[in-house]
């Protein structure tokens, strides 16, 4: 397969006018035409299954927030320093999820402002401005936040005042015969000795409770409670970055940090917050923000607008009216016992880990090294993509499947997943490219 004329050319005006920093996914990029719930569409019709996409968490195009967004077009879309009861409404909605410690909410447009913020106010109220995470983190693209994302790589560097601790890699941390919760513990306590050892006071430890960008490590849960700890005894605050896997993704409940049995202090989330209008939040500890809310100014323009909000609560409406938390639980367990069972007799298939609606592969070259198999991954994601199913890559080498579709995501998707994997697993195998 290759791209036809009219498409090579829209590739080429692209990299003329955006330049060379906007990347596309897959050897053969999809040209998007229209998106229906799980479904997206390229300009002749051709129907793509979207295993990826977490933003639009409640299905592409959902009828009730969309019309949620035209309703509140018509009437006003202005910023917060109106009063307005729909962002109060909203705001007392979302904290509802929240353990009873949690109890203020400030609104921005991403992710990267959400967690900016977040280190913002521990700084504030900590007095330090070390930061720990974990090896491969990422937090997003301000310059304070891509300075804790080592995920970036050498040409971002990172602060000074930044000390990584592991990905917690069960299987390769077990591989090497250590305990992992005392594995994980000790590396906590290591980055904060170091930290002091150069005469930094602990600001935060901020993590992604999914672990995405690290490879895909929702499981074990337990040790980010005891992370907590031993960063709060330093003086430091536990910001939980839910970006990934909050709003329910993980199935077991609304908050990934609630699975380690821990209350964060601090709480980001994004991506799926809107089902694709930008909007973005941090939870506090209301005793957090007294100093900083009152001394400091802190006003975002397009954060917390009327229409935005009004996305947001219909997102709620449709993850709550359409059960999409219990949801992602079940029709994850089967992707993932689906995945195990295709894959059981691949030497090259090193784990198949996940909760909820968010898998990961992951490809090494034997199950003795557990050497990263990014050539793997590649072969099966652009493979798929040739089969007109949508999946990514993940992890340090990009060598783990990422199958992380949007919540709407059924039995009847999972099933035809799992049959055009196994058909591109027999493909591979008759290469010779998996055995
Ligand atoms: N944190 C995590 C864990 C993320 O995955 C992302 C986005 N990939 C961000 C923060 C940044 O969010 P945004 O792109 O909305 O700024």
């Amino acid at each position: 397969q290759s791209l036809p004329a009219a498409e090579r050319e829209l590739v080429e005006r692209r990299q003329r006018a955006l330049g060379p920093a906007y990347r596309l996914f897959y050897e053969l990029p999809v040209v998007v035409d229209h998106a229906k719930g799980v479904h997206i569409y390229d300009p002749e019709g051709n129907e793509y299954l979207d295993v990826y996409n977490n933003v639009p968490c409640v299905g592409h195009a959902h009828p009730h927030v969309n019309e949620a967004i035209a309703r509140q077009l018509e009437r006003v879309n202005t910023n917060t320093r109106y009063l307005q009861d729909g962002v109060v409404d909203y705001a007392e909605r979302l904290l509802s999820t929240f353990p009873d410690e949690l109890g203020n909410v400030m609104f921005t447009c991403t992710g990267s402002e959400a967690n900016d913020l977040a280190l913002r106010v521990a700084r504030w109220v900590t007095g330090g401005t070390g930061v720990i995470v974990t090896a491969n983190a990422y937090h997003g693209v301000t310059t304070a936040i891509a300075a804790i994302s080592p995920s970036l790589g050498a040409n971002v560097p990172l602060g000074s005042y930044v000390r990584t601790i592991p990905a917690p890699d069960a299987l390769r941390i077990q591989a090497q015969g250590f305990d992992f919760d005392a594995y994980m513990a000790d590396a906590v306590r290591a980055a904060i000795a170091d930290l002091q050892r150069h005469g930094v006071k602990v600001a935060a430890f901020i993590a992604d409770g999914a672990f995405a960008s690290d490879g895909i490590h929702p499981n074990p849960v337990g040790w980010l409670h005891e992370a907590a700890r031993l960063v709060r005894e330093a003086g430091g605050l536990y910001i939980a970055d839910e970006v990934q896997p909050g709003f329910g993704r993980l199935g077991d409940g609304w908050w990934g940090f609630a699975r380690h049995g821990v209350v964060p202090d601090i709480v980001t989330m994004g991506k799926p917050m809107g089902n694709g209008i930008p909007i973005a939040a941090a939870v506090f500890r209301p005793d957090l923000l007294v100093d900083f809310g009152y001394r400091v100014r802190y006003f975002n323009t397009f954060g917390g607008n009327s229409v935005s909000i009004a996305a947001a609560g219909a997102v709620l409406d449709v993850i709550e009216s359409e059960q999409l938390i219990a949801n992602a639980a079940s029709v994850g367990r089967q992707l993932l016992e689906g995945i195990r069972s295709l894959t059981a007799s691949d030497e090259q298939v090193a784990e198949v880990r996940g909760s909820g609606l968010f898998i990961g592969v992951e490809l090494v070259t034997d199950r003795e090294s557990l050497n990263e198999n990014p050539q793997l991954s590649a072969a099966i994601v652009n493979r798929l993509r040739e089969r007109r199913v949508l999946i990514s890559s993940s992890g340090p080498k990009a060598n783990v499947l990422k199958v992380r579709p949007p919540m709407a995501f059924r039995s009847a998707d999972a099933d035809r997943l799992l049959s055009e994997l196994d058909i591109v697993l027999g493909q591979l195998r008759s290469t010779g490219e998996l055995h």
